[in-house]
């Protein structure tokens, strides 16, 4: 297994955030969390990515604990939007991927190939401030995977998007994959998770309620209740 979750449990004072979750997740593959606000999910995140200590428990990718400040094996997405608005799009792109050990020069490459699949080459010289919140996402993205990380956490990359962006961001996702990065990413909505996932846990006060195939998941819990209980 890439990245092993086991047991791990997270404690704010006498608060149980995450309780004595189990997570095995292979290279290459997608993995989803279906949760509520205040689920577990974006602390489950910040575990795996060595932000957060586990109270109990122990997060190994390719059986090493692993530290977010300087891998290069890590992009993350935040929920919450983490760009400098007043920095122009390709000077921000470059020297996210520069921290993460990417030289100028292939940071550029990539960050041309990135705004041309998403159509907006012209972004590059726009600050972030001037884009649309779509628009912003799609350059949150591409900070994320730009260095070509092994393992993307994506936190809740769809919240708040219209239709039209959550179909290109989707799209984007997918053929990242294709190069062989393992992903880990957390929605409110089932059909998001079900679409792009392999293997998913749903998260309810902190527990795994359910976890295993998407096919299992929904046999054990019922793609109604599932549904009506995240929406
Ligand atoms: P959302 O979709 O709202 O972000 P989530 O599933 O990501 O929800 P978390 O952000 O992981 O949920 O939060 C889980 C619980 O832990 C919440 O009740 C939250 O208030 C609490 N929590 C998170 N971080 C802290 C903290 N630093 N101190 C105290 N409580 C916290």
């Amino acid at each position: 297994m890439a990245l092993e979750v086991k047991g791990a449990t997270k404690k704010f004072g006498g608060f149980t955030a995450v309780d004595d979750l189990h997570l095995s997740v292979d290279q290459g593959q997608m993995y989803g969390f279906l949760g509520a606000n205040g689920a577990g999910k974006t602390t489950t995140f910040r575990m795996i990515l060595g932000l957060l200590d586990p109270t109990e428990g122990e997060v190994r990718w390719n059986g090493k604990s692993i530290t977010y400040a300087s891998s290069p094996e890590i992009g993350y997405l935040p929920e919450e939007r983490g760009l400098y608005p007043k920095m122009k799009v390709e000077e921000q792109l470059i020297y996210l991927a520069q921290l993460r050990k990417m030289p100028k020069s292939e940071a550029k490459k990539q960050m041309e190939h990135w705004l041309d699949r998403f159509e907006v080459p012209h972004y590059a010289t726009k600050k972030v401030e001037e884009l649309s919140k779509g628009n912003q996402q799609k350059i949150q993205l591409i900070a994320a995977l730009l260095h070509n990380p092994s393992l993307l956490i994506l936190d809740e990359p769809f919240s708040g998007l219209d239709p039209v962006n959550v179909e290109m961001l989707k799209s984007a996702i997918l053929d990242f994959q294709k190069q062989g990065a393992t992903i880990i990413f957390s929605s409110h909505r089932m059909d998001h998770v079900e679409e792009l996932c392999d293997d998913m846990s749903i998260l309810d006060h902190g527990k795994v309620v359910v976890s295993g195939s998407i096919r299992e998941v929904k046999r054990s819990f019922g793609k109604q209740n599932v549904r009506i209980k995240m929406d």
